[in-house]
């Protein structure tokens, strides 16, 4: 059975103290699903926000890391140093890394291959542009994304992967996939896995959907059958809106 997930993707926001009431606020919430819950602070305050959520129920997760094990990468984080403090699954290749730092499909299979290299768990992030939408692209765009990245990988390590479509023109943008937008690409997706790794690697793989994904739009996407949870910017940032979303399950 593979699992429901729903990760909360801080992105740069909430310094130390922000940090700390949203985990208190976190914990006052009560979770009424079956979805596991995992949230994204920044690099600065992942050691704080693990520490304070080790009796949780909440897995602490890093938004990034680099390819390299260690070097002269002034203002990188590598896996190593993510593991040193507890934190065993990283995001990868969110849009926004890939818009604005540049992150290639050839550096995401290197940072993949690290990550695993790690023993570290991948949340990895891939999505088609509203451009490629329109000239309805989408199917090859996010085939040639998980390929070029992930289909080098041998098929017991996907046990370590977890995938997020995340439409880019749906990311902070308060415009969703529709349900069946979503269902459609997820069941293209796992088709795309099954075609390559078999039945029991597609049936397994937690495909999460993001893109302004709310309270009051989480019951119906994670309705679809190929939806196994979600990765939440914005309203992840209020306690109780985020888990919402986690009880929607
Ligand atoms: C995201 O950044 O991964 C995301 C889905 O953001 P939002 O929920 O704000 O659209």
């Amino acid at each position: 059975m593979r699992k429901h997930i729903v990760a909360g993707n801080w992105k740069m926001n909430n310094g130390l103290i922000q940090t700390k009431s949203l985990i208190s606020d976190l914990k006052k919430q009560t979770k009424t699903s079956d979805a596991e819950v995992m949230i994204a602070p920044t690099f600065t305050n992942l050691w704080h926000a693990f520490e304070s959520t080790r009796q949780d129920d909440i897995e602490v997760v890093a938004q990034n890391m680099h390819f390299s094990e260690n070097g002269a990468y002034t203002g990188e984080i590598s896996a190593g140093m993510l593991k040193s403090i507890g934190i065993k699954t990283v995001i990868l290749g969110h849009s926004e890394r890939r818009a604005y730092y540049n992150e290639t499909d050839q550096d995401l299979a290197k940072k993949v291959d690290t990550a695993l290299a790690n023993e570290m768990k991948v949340i990895f992030c891939f999505g088609e542009e509203l451009a490629d939408r329109k000239a309805g692209n989408e199917e090859t765009v996010v085939e040639n994304q998980i390929k070029n990245a992930l289909f080098h990988l041998e098929a017991d390590v996907f046990k370590n992967i977890i995938l997020a479509y995340e439409p880019v023109w749906a990311i902070g943008t308060g415009e969703t996939a529709t349900p069946d937008q979503a269902q459609d690409m997820h069941a293209f997706i796992r088709k795309t896995l099954e075609n390559t790794y078999g039945n029991e690697v597609a049936d397994e793989v937690s495909i999460l959907y993001g893109g302004s994904v709310k309270p009051n739009n989480a019951k119906e996407i994670f309705g679809k059958p190929d939806v196994d949870g979600g990765l939440i910017g914005g309203a992840s940032l209020n306690a109780e809106d985020f888990f919402a979303i986690v009880n929607a399950f």
